[in-house]
Formats: C-alpha cells, sequence, structure tokens
C-alpha cells in the first residue's frame, strides 16, 4: 500500500517542471490579430512566417464574407454527427465541389485533418493487417495506425528501396496499405508518389497519401500531390486538411466512390463526432471557389518562396533539401535555433525554431512558412532582418 502523501496527479507538476528545465516546455505566443503576412503579439507587430496559411486566406474578405453569410442562412452548429441530422447542403455541396477540384471520383470532409486520419486507417485495415509506413509520417498517421491494431512495418524516408524490401520480408498478412505523408512539413521534402504508386500497383497493396502540406500548394492551381504526379484514379486515398492553404479548418479524404461510401459508412470521427460547423464548411467552399477561379494566389506563393529561398542561399544560409514553400533555415544545434528565433523576434520577424524530437538532434532549424500573404516588400525585409541576426550570431 502507498504511503505517499502527496496529490495522486503531482507527477504531472514533476514532468512539466523537468520540461521546462530541459528546455522543451512550448511556450505558445498569442496572437492579438487576423492571421495574416503581419500579425500582433503582446502588443507588437511582427512579420508572419509561421503560419501554415499558405494562400493568404485566412483573413481573406470573400470568405469572411461567405462565412458570415452562411450563418445568416444556417446558424452556426451542425446540431449533431453527420449520421444523425448533422449533414447540411453545405457539407454535400463542399464535398462535390472539393471532388471536382482535386479531379476525384468523391470527397468526404471532417472536422480537421488529423480526424481524416483518424476516420481512415483503422476503416481499411484491422488485427491482422500490415501498414507500411514511412519512418516520417506525420503523428496523426502514427496515432491512425496504433488505432487500427494492424502491424505497422516503417521504412527509411522516401526510400522506396527499402519500402520493397519490407515489403518482400513482411510475408504474413491479411490486406496491406502504405502510407505516407505527401510533402513532409519539417524539411518540405515531396514524397515519390509515383514511385510508391508503382509498387503499390505492382504488389497490389492500397496506398494512401496525407496531402495537408500540399493541399493548396502542390498540383495545378493547388489541386494537390496526385495531380502533381498525374496520378488521378491510382492513388487510392487522399488525404487532405483544409486548415493550412484553405485557411479555415477541417480535413477532406478524396478517392474512389467506393471507399468514401465506406468511410461514411465506418469513420468513426464521422460516426460519432459532429461535423464541420457552418462557417467553415462555407468558408472552404468558397476557398474552392477562389482557388478554382484563378492559380494567381498558387503562383505568388511559389514565387515568394524562391524569391526567399535565394535571398537565403546567396547570404550563404543552409536551407536544406526543401522543394516546397517550406523553407528550413538549417542551424544545427537547438539552443543557438531558440537564441536565433529569439532574435528575430525582437527585430520584427515570427518564425519558430524547431529542435528534438521533432526533427532529430543537431539538426534544429528555423522553419519558415512562406505565404502568398507576403509582399515583395515583406519578404526583402525579412531577408534582411534573417542577415542581420546571422551575422551576429556567427551563422553567415
Ligand atoms: C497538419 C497536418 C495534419 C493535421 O491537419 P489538421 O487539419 O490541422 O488537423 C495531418 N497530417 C499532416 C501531414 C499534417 O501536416
Amino acid at each position: 500500500m502507498s504511503t505517499k502523501t502527496e496529490p495522486k496527479t503531482a507527477w504531472i507538476e514533476e514532468e512539466l517542471a523537468s520540461l521546462k528545465e530541459a528546455g522543451l516546455f512550448n511556450v505558445i505566443r498569442t496572437i492579438a490579430s487576423p492571421m495574416d503576412a503581419w500579425v500582433t503579439i503582446e502588443g507588437k507587430r511582427l512579420l508572419n512566417f509561421c503560419a501554415n496559411n499558405y494562400l493568404g486566406l485566412a483573413n481573406d474578405p470573400r470568405i469572411k464574407e461567405a462565412a458570415k453569410r452562411a450563418i445568416d442562412t444556417y446558424g452556426v452548429g451542425p446540431g449533431a454527427v453527420r449520421t444523425i441530422a448533422g449533414t447540411m447542403s453545405l457539407h454535400i455541396e463542399l464535398e462535390k465541389r472539393l471532388a471536382e477540384f482535386k479531379r476525384a471520383e468523391a470527397c468526404i470532409s471532417l472536422q480537421s485533418g488529423f480526424t481524416a486520419n483518424l476516420a481512415t486507417v483503422p476503416a481499411v485495415v484491422g488485427k491482422g493487417d500490415v501498414i507500411f509506413s514511412d519512418e516520417l509520417n506525420h503523428a496523426s498517421i502514427i496515432d491512425a495506425c496504433r488505432l487500427s491494431r494492424a502491424q505497422v512495418v516503417r521504412y527509411r524516408h522516401n526510400d522506396v528501396d527499402d519500402l520493397q524490401r519490407v515489403i518482400a520480408e513482411t510475408t504474413e498478412y491479411g490486406r496491406r496499405l502504405i502510407v505516407t505523408d505527401g510533402v513532409f512539413s519539417m524539411d518540405g521534402d515531396v514524397a515519390p508518389l509515383d514511385k510508391i504508386c508503382d509498387v503499390a500497383e505492382a504488389h497490389g497493396i492500397m496506398l494512401m497519401v496525407d496531402d495537408a502540406h500540399g493541399e493548396g500548394v502542390l498540383g495545378e492551381g493547388g489541386r494537390g500531390i496526385v495531380d502533381h504526379f498525374g496520378l488521378h484514379g491510382r492513388v487510392d486515398i487522399e488525404v487532405g486538411t483544409l486548415s493550412k492553404a484553405f485557411g479555415v479548418v477541417g480535413g477532406l479524404v478524396a478517392g474512389k466512390q467506393a471507399i468514401i461510401d465506406w468511410l461514411r459508412q465506418r469513420g468513426r470521427p464521422f460516426l460519432f463526432s459532429s461535423a464541420m460547423t457552418v462557417p467553415d464548411a462555407a468558408a472552404c467552399l468558397e476557398a474552392v471557389n477562389i482557388l478554382q477561379s484563378s492559380t494567381e494566389l498558387v503562383d505568388r506563393l511559389w514565387a515568394n518562396a524562391a524569391l526567399f529561398r535565394k535571398g537565403m542561399e546567396e547570404m550563404g544560409f543552409d536551407t536544406g533539401h526543401s522543394e516546397t514553400p517550406i523553407v528550413p533555415v538549417m542551424l544545427g544545434e537547438a539552443p543557438l535555433a531558440q537564441q536565433f528565433s529569439r532574435r528575430l523576434f525582437a527585430e520584427g520577424v515570427f518564425a519558430m525554431a524547431i529542435g528534438y524530437p521533432t526533427v532529430p538532434q543537431g539538426k534544429a532549424r528555423i522553419r519558415v512558412m512562406n505565404s502568398a500573404a507576403h509582399s515583395e516588400s515583406d519578404i526583402q525585409q525579412a531577408l534582411a532582418i534573417f542577415g542581420k541576426v546571422g551575422k551576429e550570431l556567427g551563422v553567415i
């Protein structure tokens, strides 16, 4: 019998204290303005290079207007889970338009990208089945795989030979699934989905890609990674998020009609958690309208990212091997990255330091998220500040 007298949750306080000691405690900044190219934090205006607001849609007047109009027509809440009474004409219209936009047979919307993964993996594999998973997959894929109770076999990051090796070595299975991020969020590299797709087809293995950072970014006018590689109809499941480039919040799964129908029957976050709210669904619909009407924002995003990357490289910074608007500024040790981020903040740039365990030891960095919201002069200003801090800290 325990003789301890301290409260039974005292261990949590000890854990929190040790996180703080190790410099691993998340200090969360509070934004007191719309999410945009510039944000207000602690009364200070800062150039924002942290958000996943790739296209600047989070504060777009057309989208705000659409959300307000929808509230006037439909109210705010969906009222129930989708299968009971929470499916509104807005949700159906959003799914139809997303499927069209992505050139997919069908689409289902969920509350977030995270729940889209949780809905999908356990619906297609279970006990006795096998999942081949990239070692750097997002936490929501990892959790979805665990939830499925299938055996998880990891393969080396973006390594198709290693994928083939683990497939060959895994001889006992029921159903099989390959799952990968589309764009890896810490390095900005892109999965070789065309080659992975060939392997999946050669072995008759289901293929799922989580394109959270490619949605609205990759492909023609932001149609995503399947469009980028021209793999329409060949990737079984494409998960996406409406919380990043789309500027709102929500998740989606696109693919064959049968798979989407199945998720409506078996996706647990679909069956047991309420639908996207009215303003969210309406805002996402308007985001699809904007993306479908012009590639201007997506083009500007890529132009801004190219300008930023070129400027950083010319100054002598190491920007890793990103192929997307995510630009890691490689610094090495975590304390240097944290110091760099604090100095940027003091100079008027909001950009996050990322260290272990999110990235490997010795690979700490500032992760720069470019956006179509930035003007050219915003980027020039940011480059000047990066240059100043880089020289001051002996990085360049
Ligand atoms: C951000 C992200 C998610 C989560 O998306 P939310 O809509 O924020 O829940 C899922 N998967 C990947 C790969 C992501 O980068």
